[in-house]
C-alpha cells in the first residue's frame, strides 16, 4: 500500500499559507459558479471536483452559484441538468446561489458609484467605446460622458432601469483609468439595456449587471474565501479587487486566484462551442455519447468514478495544457474493469459447426466478474452451432496467429479446446461456416488433464440459437484534429469527423438480458459497452464506451 501523503496542489498551498497566517478554517467557503447557458463538460468536472474536494478536506461549505446575468442565453433546463451531472459526481453542495438573487442588491451598489462619481452613463455606440480604449501599448482616451454631473448619470440609469430607453441605447461604465496597462480597468461596462425575460426575474429587470460587475459582489455576499477560476479570468482579477475595494462594505473580502483550465485533445470545451454542435444538428442533443459533456460521457458509461480519477490524474496546474483523450480512456478501463459484469459478445459474426459435438446443448459457466469473485458465476449455454468473431479465423496463417485457423487448437473462452477442420463458402468464395472438431474432456474449469493443456489463443463465442441480437453504436472522435479550436483560418466545425458513429447489430450471451438502463458490460476481448437510454427490452441498444486492449489473448 502507498502511504505517501499526495502533494498538495498550489491551492491547497495557498490555503495552507492562509491559514497560517490566522485566517479561521472556520471561515473557508467555497463555489462553483456555471452559467446556466448549456450543459456541463468535463472541464467542469475539473473545476467542481477542485472547489468540493476543497470543501471535503476543510470541512467548509461549497454553494453552487448560477452566474445568471446574461437572460439571452440562460435557461432553467441548464439550471436542471448542470444540478443533475454534479450530483451524479457524487458532491453535495451547500446553497443554490443565484446571481440573479442580488441583482437588487447590486442595482443599490451601482447607484452608491453613481453617486460617488465612480460610474458615469454613456450613449456612445459599442464600437465607439471600444475605439477609445486605445490598445495595450497607448492609452485610451477619455468619454465625452465620463465627466458628466451624477445626478444626470443617476437620473438615466434609473430611466434605464424602468425601460424607459431601448436596447443597446446606454450602459453604465465604472469610471476607473482609461490609461491602465490593464484594459479590463478602461472604464468597463458594468451595465446594459436587455429587454430579455430572465429564467427567473422574468420581466422584472431592464439592465443587467456584467459579468465582472457580479462576479465577486456575489462572491463576497456569499462570503466565498477563495473564488477559483480558470486563467482566463487573470486580467479581470485588478477590476474583481477594485469593486470590493470600493464599495461600502466591512465584511470579509474575498480572493480570486486562477488555474489552468483543462483541456481535452480531438475535442472542445466550452459550453457554447458545444452548443452550436447541438445547434447545427452535428450531434443528438447535448448527451450525444460523443460529447465531452458530463451527460454525454455518462451516456457513454463512463462512470463518476472514472472521470474523477481523470482530473485528478490531469492534476491543478497554473499552465495550460492539453490531456491526451488516451488518459480519459485509461481511466474509464481502470474502473471498469472492477465492475463491469463479463459477456461474450459477436460483433461480426461467422458461423462455427462442432461436427463431433452429439450433445442437444449444456449449460457451461462463466465468472460474472475475476476481479469480484464473490460475485460467483453466470450461466452461458453451449451448442453444436455458434458464432464467432470473424476476424478470429484464418484459412491459412502465420506462427504469429494465435486465432482459429484450420488443423491447430483453440480454447473457446469457458468452454472446450476445438480445432478448425475444414471451411464452407458461398459462390463468391467467403468463408460462411467452419467446421471443427472438439475435445470434449478439455471442458474449462473441470480440472482434467486436457482441460489443462496449453493451447495459444483463447476465443470468445456464442451459441447461435441462444444468441441476443442487439445494436451498437460504435464512436470515433468526434474531431478528426488533435486541438479543433486552435486554428486561426478555420472554425472547430470544419474539424468534425462526419464518420464519429457507426451502428450496427451484435450477438450476445442471454445473461445480457438482466441489463439495466445504465449499467456497463465488458464485451470479452472487445470493450466496455453501457446500456443506452433508448434501450427497450425487445430492442436492446448499447454504447460503446471504450476498447479493450487484447490482452488475454495471448495470456491464456
Ligand atoms: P462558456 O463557453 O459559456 O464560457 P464555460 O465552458 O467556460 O462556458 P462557465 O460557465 O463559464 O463554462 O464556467 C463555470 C466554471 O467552470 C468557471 O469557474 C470556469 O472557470 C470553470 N471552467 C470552465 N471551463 C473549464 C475548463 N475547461 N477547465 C476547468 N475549469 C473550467
Ligand atoms: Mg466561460
Amino acid at each position: 500500500m502507498d502511504n505517501s501523503v499526495p502533494a498538495l496542489n498550489f491551492i491547497e498551498k495557498i490555503i495552507e499559507d492562509d491559514l497560517t497566517n490566522g485566517f479561521s478554517s472556520k471561515s473557508l467557503r467555497f463555489r462553483f459558479p456555471p452559467e446556466p447557458n448549456g450543459f456541463l463538460h468535463i472541464g467542469h468536472v475539473k473545476a467542481i471536483c477542485l472547489n468540493f474536494n476543497l470543501g471535503l478536506k476543510y470541512n467548509a461549505p461549497v454553494n453552487l452559484r448560477f452566474d445568471d446575468t446574461n437572460p439571452q442565453n440562460e435557461e432553467s433546463k441548464y439550471v436542471e441538468a448542470i444540478k443533475e451531472d454534479i450530483k451524479w459526481l457524487g458532491y453535495k453542495w451547500n446553497k443554490e446561489c443565484y446571481a440573479s438573487d442580488y441583482f437588487e442588491q447590486l442595482y443599490k451598489w451601482a447607484l452608491f458609484l453613481i453617486d460617488n462619481n465612480l460610474a458615469y452613463v454613456d450613449s456612445q455606440s459599442s464600437e465607439l467605446i471600444a475605439e477609445q480604449k486605445g490598445t495595450p501599448l497607448s492609452p485610451g482616451s477619455e468619454s465625452p460622458f465620463r465627466n458628466q454631473p451624477p445626478a444626470k448619470s443617476r437620473k438615466t440609469f434609473v430611466e434605464m432601469s424602468e425601460g424607459k430607453h431601448p436596447e443597446g441605447s446606454y450602459v453604465l461604465r465604472a469610471k476607473i483609468d482609461m490609461k491602465s496597462p490593464n484594459m479590463l480597468m478602461r472604464d468597463p461596462v458594468i451595465y446594459r439595456v436587455l429587454d430579455k425575460t430572465h429564467h427567473r426575474t422574468r420581466d422584472k429587470w431592464k439592465v443587467y449587471p456584467t459579468y465582472d460587475w457580479t462576479h465577486g459582489e456575489s462572491d463576497y455576499i456569499e462570503q466565498i474565501s477563495h473564488s477559483l477560476c480558470t486563467l482566463e479570468f487573470k486580467p479581470h482579477r485588478d477590476l474583481y479587487d477594485w469593486f470590493l475595494k470600493t464599495l461600502p462594505i466591512n465584511k470579509s473580502i474575498p480572493k480570486q486566484t486562477e488555474f489552468a483550465r483543462l483541456n481535452l485533445s480531438y475535442t472542445v470545451t466550452s459550453k457554447r462551442k458545444l452548443k452550436q454542435l447541438v445547434d447545427k444538428q452535428l450531434v443528438n442533443g447535448w448527451d450525444d455519447p460523443r460529447m465531452p459533456t458530463i451527460s454525454g460521457l455518462r451516456r457513454r458509461g463512463y462512470t463518476s468514478e472514472s472521470l474523477r480519477l481523470f482530473v485528478e490524474t490531469a492534476g491543478i496546474a497554473k499552465r495550460e495544457n492539453i490531456i491526451e483523450a488516451s488518459l480519459l480512456e485509461f481511466c474509464a478501463r481502470d474502473h471498469l474493469n472492477k465492475i463491469a459484469p463479463r459477456v461474450n459478445a459477436v460483433l461480426n459474426p461467422v458461423k462455427l459447426t462442432i461436427i463431433n459435438y452429439d450433445k442437444h446443448e449444456e449449460l457451461l459457466s462463466g465468472e460474472i466478474n475475476p476481479e469480484q469473485i464473490d460475485l460467483g458465476t453466470r450461466e452461458i449455454p453451449f451448442s453444436k452451432n455458434l458464432l464467432i468473431e470473424r476476424e478470429d479465423f484464418k484459412e491459412e496463417a502465420n506462427r504469429k496467429f494465435f486465432r482459429l485457423t484450420l488443423g491447430k487448437e483453440v480454447r473457446l473462452k469457458n468452454a472446450y479446446i476445438i480445432k478448425g477442420e475444414s471451411v464452407v463458402k458461398n459462390e463468391e468464395g467467403k468463408v460462411v461456416e467452419i467446421l471443427c472438431s472438439y475435445d470434449k474432456d478439455s471442458k474449462s474449469g473441470s480440472g482434467s488433464e486436457a482441460s489443462k493443456r496449453k493451447v495459444k489463443g483463447t476465443l470468445h463465442w456464442v451459441s447461435e440459437k441462444h444468441a441476443i441480437k442487439v445494436k451498437v453504436n460504435i464512436y470515433d472522435r468526434l474531431f478528426v484534429d488533435p486541438s479543433p479550436d486552435q486554428h486561426k483560418d478555420k472554425s472547430f466545425i470544419d474539424f468534425v469527423n462526419p464518420n464519429s458513429l457507426i451502428t450496427q447489430s451484435a450477438f450476445v450471451e442471454p445473461s445480457i438480458l438482466s441489463a439495466k438502463q445504465g449499467s456497463s458490460y465488458q464485451f470479452q476481448r472487445v470493450g466496455y459497452f453501457n446500456l443506452d437510454k433508448k434501450s427497450s427490452p425487445t430492442n436492446f441498444i448499447f454504447n460503446k464506451t471504450v476498447g479493450l486492449r487484447d490482452s488475454w489473448v495471448k495470456k491464456k
